[in-house]
């Protein structure tokens, strides 16, 4: 046991000026969708390099308006990773279409390229790949099969954003990107999500569903006197942002690369203070011109090299008071998913190796190095070392 105060897998760095934008905010009387969710926009836009930026309630409702406007009738299928977080998956039933997955690449965590060639079938109309971690996926490779086979390509950058893909920052190019702003990713408005896409008709689709389904372009609602005339297009859902989370998003975009700088310091530090553990296996590095984002640290653990399993380790660190998060238990051998659609042990080795291993350790802006060398230390008690 220790007194050491607790160390979470990753908290949000919230600076005074967001909190006083906050406290403006609600001093204005303007708290829902209004002028600094538009500011928010722009600034992403800006920070995007694209005309437009479509801000959501969280990156579940972006990725299901996506899914949505693609129009998936039933049987059409999307192809996407096991190694995710349960929105990836979920969206694409709820948007009716079948959810495809595929293996991983042991490497890197993330979808392999070859294994969606092979799934590739006359249904399916898209592909939903994950920058698991913050490590952009082989897009070169993933946008050549979209082009030879005329599929959609929706990009789940939850944990990326601010990561770039060949020097190119990812939201700047390629067809529709999903973006998540929950406190624990890179970067928080509380909840909220953000959608980049080139397709037109998408994008006003989405304006349709994120608000009821009103025509706002036609329903000026800022200018004084505006008309309170509207008309409603299509049932549609209240997934619009708020000008409260917009406060918060306007610093923490701010902010965002310099969070990302310092993840990277903390995760190079990683691979440093944890060279000789024999008991893990660190996960990759970038190859080539890629910005990892480095949303999470994820290693592997050798239960046997460790004397402990996977579970017993990250209930050892809960006694040194250190917070071990688990990213992700695979999407397929969920109980939904496997009554479902039938998957099972044995479909997917890659992703199902990684899921009995994963951990991902303590990592966040204001981490210290003290934080991180106790970290370290502590997992040096847990195994003996
Ligand atoms: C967090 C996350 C989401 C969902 O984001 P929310 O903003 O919480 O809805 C989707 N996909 C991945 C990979 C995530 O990690």
């Amino acid at each position: 046991m220790t007194t050491d105060e607790y160390i979470p897998f990753t908290k949000p760095t919230i600076s005074k000026e967001a909190i006083q934008e906050v406290v403006d905010c609600l001093e204005s009387g303007w708290l829902a969708t209004g002028p600094r969710t538009q500011k928010f926009e722009n600034l992403l836009a800006e920070y995007f390099g694209v005309p437009c930026v479509q801000s959501c309630i969280s990156a579940t409702a972006g990725l299901l308006m996506v899914l949505e406007s693609i129009d998936l009738q039933p049987g059409d299928e999307v192809i996407t990773t096991p190694m995710t977080f349960a929105a990836t998956a979920n969206t694409i039933v709820l948007a009716g279409g079948t959810p495809v997955m595929v293996d991983v690449e042991p490497e890197t965590y993330n979808i392999d390229p070859k294994c969606v060639e092979k799934a590739i079938t006359k249904r399916t109309k898209a592909i939903m790949p994950v920058h698991f971690a913050g490590l952009p996926v082989d897009l070169d490779a993933i946008y050549g099969l979209a082009s030879k086979h005329g599929l959609r390509v929706i990009e789940d950058v939850a944990h990326a954003m601010g990561g770039s893909y060949k020097g190119k920052k990812l939201g700047s190019f390629g067809d529709t990107q999903v973006f998540s702003f929950h406190p624990n990713k890179n970067m928080t408005t509380g909840e909220g999500g953000a959608i980049v896409t080139r397709d037109e008709k998408m994008r006003k689709h989405i304006n349709y569903l994120r608000f009821h389904g009103i025509d706002r372009e036609s329903w000026n609602r800022f200018a004084k006197g505006g008309s309170q005339l509207y008309d409603i297009v299509l049932p549609g859902y209240k997934f619009n942002f708020m000008d409260i989370q917009a406060a918060l998003g306007i610093h923490q975009l701010a902010a965002l690369d310099g969070f990302n700088a310092k993840r990277k310091e903390l995760a190079e530090r990683y691979y440093s203070l944890l060279k000789d553990f024999s008991e893990l296996s660190l996960p990759v590095q970038p190859s080539y011109d890629h910005l990892h984002a480095w949303h999470l640290f994820t290693p592997l653990i050798n239960e046997e090299k460790a004397g402990v399993t996977r579970d017993e380790f990250i209930e050892e660190m809960k006694k040194h008071n250190i917070g071990i998060g688990l990213h992700y238990q695979a999407i397929h051998l969920h109980s939904y998913y496997r009554k479902t659609y039938g998957y099972k042990e044995g479909d997917f080795p890659h992703a199902e190796f990684i899921s009995d291993r994963i951990f991902s350790l303590p990592l966040f802006p204001k981490m210290t190095h003290s934080d991180q060398d106790r970290v370290v230390g502590a997992m040096a008690k847990v195994f003996r070392k």
